[in-house]
């Protein structure tokens, strides 16, 4: 019998682009819909605030993506210099215009301005990352508001690659208000039983062990490994994490690790998850790789969130 590529050592690979692709095309449609019926055109505004590297990398998919899906989008790149009282200043300007849909500002902010006062300025009813405090208690309440991204992201891909979410043990390691919190409520949601690991968890091992779904969202490269999975269970690994040692990276790929090596020799560093890949590979039932996984379904569900949030605010 001939096996199929996407089973590797047992676990077969949840691979992000598919899925992303197929939430992009929904996307597509109704963007075209929407202008075609309604003559409404969604639109994105994406902020960012100083000179990070990462960000700009992001922002600048965001806003690709936007215009490829036919989203209006527009980018607004301030100084580091830039006072939180200006950013507030520009966000209450973009709450006021009708033609503004998703408001977004890039995280992490420069250390001078308040985040979390940043957040709450934003329009509830255009917060298309979902983290303004109204709609983190709404999504605590189990209401059907637009959640953030990534957590969004990992439950798209989980329904569409048919995991069954309903009674299965979840965990999580990883409490952040941005992946593992939200996350939680939404599997909630779908009936999964859920537990939340961090820092400060006894026998972290002993406890995911126990999990059909284990989500890592860690900051960590390699941190879970096989003792941590129960054999056939489904891993998810939201982490993103440079690597630039080849003792490391040969240590984490095993026998799949040339590949890796030359990224590394080429670009001085390779993107690794939380997951320990060549462990994980032996024990998961399913995995999602790294890059390529979770990270592709980020900004597709930025962009569904965006034209959700058109929808319900003209009422359509
Ligand atoms: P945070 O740093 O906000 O949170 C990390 C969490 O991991 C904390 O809850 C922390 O626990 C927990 N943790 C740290 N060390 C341990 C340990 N030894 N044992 C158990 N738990 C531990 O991270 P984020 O949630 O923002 O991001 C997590 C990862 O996901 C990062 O690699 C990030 O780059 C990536 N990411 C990827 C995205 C994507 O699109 N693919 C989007 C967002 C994030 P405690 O609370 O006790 O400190």
């Amino acid at each position: 019998m001939k096996i199929p590529e996407s089973i590797i050592e047992g676990a077969e690979v949840l691979a992000g682009a598919p899925v992303a692709d197929e939430i992009k095309r929904e996307v597509k449609e109704e963007v075209a819909r929407l202008a075609r019926e309604h003559g409404v055109r969604p639109c994105l505004v994406v902020v960012r605030v100083g000179e990070d590297p990462a960000s700009a990398v992001y922002v600048n998919s965001k806003v690709r993506t936007s215009e490829e899906l036919g989203l209006h989008s527009e980018h607004h790149a301030l100084p580091s210099e830039t006072t939180e009282a200006e950013l507030l200043e520009l966000i209450a300007g973009l709450n006021a215009r009708d033609d503004v849909d998703g408001i977004l500002v890039q995280l992490p902010l420069p250390h001078a301005i308040d985040e979390a006062r940043v957040l709450e300025a934003i329009d509830p009813s255009k917060d298309v990352d979902g983290f303004h405090p109204m709609n983190v208690g709404r999504l605590s309440l189990g209401q059907n508001v637009i959640a953030p991204c990534t957590p969004a992201g990992i439950v798209e891909l989980l329904e569409r690659s048919q995991v069954e979410l309903s009674g299965a043990r979840a965990c999580i390691v990883g409490r952040s208000h941005i992946v593992g919190k939200p996350l939680a409520q939404l599997l909630l949601q779908r009936d999964a039983t859920v537990t939340i690991c961090h820092s400060r968890t006894r026998d972290l091992a002993g406890v995911t062990r126990e999990a059909d779904i284990l989500v890592a969202a860690i900051g960590r490269a390699g941190f879970i490994r096989g003792e941590h999975i129960k054999p056939g269970a489904t891993v998810i690994d939201v982490g993103i994490n440079r690597v630039t040692d080849e003792a490391a990276a040969r240590e984490l790929f095993g026998d799949e690790a040339d590949k890796r090596l030359e990224t590394i020799a080429r670009r001085g560093a390779t993107i690794v998850g939380d997951v320990h890949p060549a462990e994980a590979r032996r024990v998961a039932g399913k995995l999602t790789p790294v890059p390529g996984g979770v990270g592709l379904l980020t900004v597709a569900m930025l962009m569904k969130n965006t034209v959700a949030a058109a929808k319900r605010r003209r009422g359509l």
